[in-house]
């Protein structure tokens, strides 16, 4: 388990140094090691641009967390400095921060126009839009942010309108990769521009930071057009059958291609779930997605068409308990049902972490009698991040004199360094850094510079920021429950006058537990009474004897820990 940022803040000792001239620092604050919540500054000459500010989903052992954010202390205190935040696209877990991050840093933020649509919405959402500036880019856009000229060049993602982003610095041209796929057959053919970053290679790329998601997986990510071939044909096969479609609302190509195969058959698109809503009225604007207003139906009116005649696109393909699809499972949707003549596709994969929600949701869509279909027995989804053949061609086009991979869990990170270093990169000039690190480059290289706390900062909805400390207790009660321990001390007398008593929560109830009670009560009242004896009568100190006794026992001899309560009560 990492620290939160309630932990000690690792501080170093290189912390308060300037970068010196000739050399560009980038401090890691998040998304290396995990997937989720990226972020990074890059500083030249005492000023700082930002590069994404994403959130992270909690793993389910992290009761209550509704959010992980990077820990924005060191920004905060460099605040000043601070010029931009660009955006490389839209996904969460690249823009998911910024509403806690700007409340304390307004900078003018840069993206793609639907980037910034997606952002400035949840912005909105959050109600924190209010004075800030964005500032869109155009594809291929050079433009002077803060001590450095940024370049947006278009990359194929999940995501329309994606960047990947070229720094010009005193320490040569940094390139960061974005989140990327080489798709040479997009959607809206508007591929990465690798004649580009080929330009940027002859030039001279002194630091390349690349996406690692897929660094592991050998062959090349499949076209987002094999998603639409494979959805035609299931449609084809069913064309009595009500198609529900479940995608993420940000996939605005694969939403087109649900609209595209929906309409061949002359099926009315239904939409479920806020977020595909919103999206889908934002990218028509954008004129990013097309489809006709006559083509949509309203979901109250979906029991006026055979279910041959409908096509139903939502929310949920992770499962999320609250969104479009877990409510379909469960029969609390309104205005519709699932059932024996429907046909569900999960068209996603789940993110690590969501395989046993999203299971739950596949079970309650059998439990009504609808078919399911998924990326496990159907080519129904495509990933959005280069794989091995990719992420070499991108290296060889951009031939950096230094590399960090960036974006990836760790062993993500190791393949996607041993990737590099095969393609003829000495290792000292590639390095594997984690959330927190910082790293210089200049004329002669690359090297550490130093590290700045960076754990996670844990939002639980209801009550705002949540440290390491209650989220342990919240592991041990579901774990283990809670044992209270009372009794009554006469503090004249030195004596016990009301006996020790457990009470238990979450815990082993029945008898075959009757002999584990027993010694603990035992155990308590030899150690309240050795106290005792000795003339001890405080409150405060016989709780913790109390706790302390019971607390090894359960630990040395049965192996269990339960939260630990006391309240000996001095008369
Ligand atoms: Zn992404
Ligand atoms: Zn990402």
């Amino acid at each position: 388990m990492r620290n939160s940022i309630a932990g000690p803040a690792k501080s170093s000792p290189r912390r308060k140094q300037p970068v010196a001239k000739g050399h560009v620092r980038v401090t890691f604050l998040g998304g290396l090691g995990e997937i989720g919540r990226n972020c990074a500054a890059i500083e030249q000459d005492g000023r700082i641009v930002v590069i994404d500010a994403g959130l992270m989903f909690p793993e389910p052992n992290m009761y209550g967390v509704d959010l992980i954010l990077p820990d924005f202390r060191w920004l905060i205190e460099r605040k000043d400095r601070v010029d931009a935040i660009v955006l490389t696209h839209g996904h969460e877990d690249h823009t998911g921060a910024l509403r806690y991050l700007v409340k304390d840093i307004n900078v003018p933020i840069y993206g793609s126009a639907l980037t910034l649509g997606f952002a400035r919405h949840r912005l909105s959402e959050a109600k924190v839009a209010k004075d800030l500036t964005f500032i869109e880019v155009a594809d291929g856009e050079r433009r002077r942010i803060g001590p450095f000229e940024v370049e947006f060049i278009p990359v194929t993602h999940s995501v329309p309108s994606a960047h990947a982003l070229a720094f010009r610095t005193s320490a040569g041209i940094v390139v960061h990769s974005g989140d990327f796929k080489l798709d040479l057959t997009p959607i809206d053919n508007r591929r990465t521009d690798v004649a580009r970053l080929a330009a940027l290679g002859d030039e001279g790329v002194s630091l390349l930071l690349c996406d690692s998601t897929n660094a592991e997986e050998p062959g090349f990510t499949a076209s987002e057009r094999s998603v639409g071939g494979a959805l035609r044909r299931l449609f084809l096969e069913r064309p009595e059958r009500r198609m529900v479609i479940a995608c993420f609302a940000s996939h605005i190509h694969r939403v087109q291609q649900i609209m595209d195969v929906a309409k061949e058959q002359n099926r009315k698109i239904v939409l479920m779930g806020r977020s595909m809503e919103a999206n889908v009225k934002l990218a028509r604007k954008l004129n990013i997605l097309r489809v006709d207003a006559a083509d949509l139906l309203d979901l109250e009116n979906i029991d006026r068409y055979q279910p041959g005649e409908v096509c139903v696109i939502c929310t949920g393909s992770q499962g999320e308990p609250l969104a479009a699809l877990a409510k379909l499972s469960r029969g609390d949707a309104r205005y519709m049902k699932v059932g024996a003549d429907d046909t569900v596709v999960l068209s996603s994969h789940p993110i690590p972490g969501n395989e046993w929600t999203v299971g739950r949701v596949i079970d309650d869509l059998h439990r009504a009698a609808a078919e399911v279909i998924h990326s496990g027995n159907e080519p129904v989804h495509a990933s959005g991040h280069a794989r091995q053949g990719e992420l070499r061609t991108f290296h060889q086009l951009i031939r950096p004199k230094n590399f960090v991979p960036v974006h990836g869990e760790y062993r993500h990170m190791v393949h996607h360094a041993e990737l590099a270093t095969s393609m003829g990169l000495s290792p000292k000039h590639v390095l594997i850094c984690e959330d927190g690190d910082q790293i210089e480059v200049s004329a002669t290289g690359i090297k550490r510079a130093g590290q700045v706390p960076a754990g996670f900062h844990y939002i639980d909805g209801s009550a705002g920021d949540l440290d390491e400390r209650p989220l342990e207790e919240r592991r041990m009660l579901a774990e283990y429950g809670v044992l209270q321990i009372s009794a009554g001390v006469d503090a004249k007398q030195r004596k016990l006058v009301q006996p020790v008593r457990l009470t238990l929560r979450g815990w082993f109830e029945g008898e075959h537990d009757r002999g584990l009670l027993d010694a603990v009560t035992h155990e308590v009242r030899s150690a309240i009474e050795s106290e005792l004896k000795e003339g001890k009568v405080d409150a405060e100190a016989l709780n913790k004897v109390a706790q302390r006794a019971a607390g090894r026992l359960l630990g040395q001899k049965y192996r269990r820990q339960p939260v630990l309560m006391a309240a000996i009560v001095v008369l």
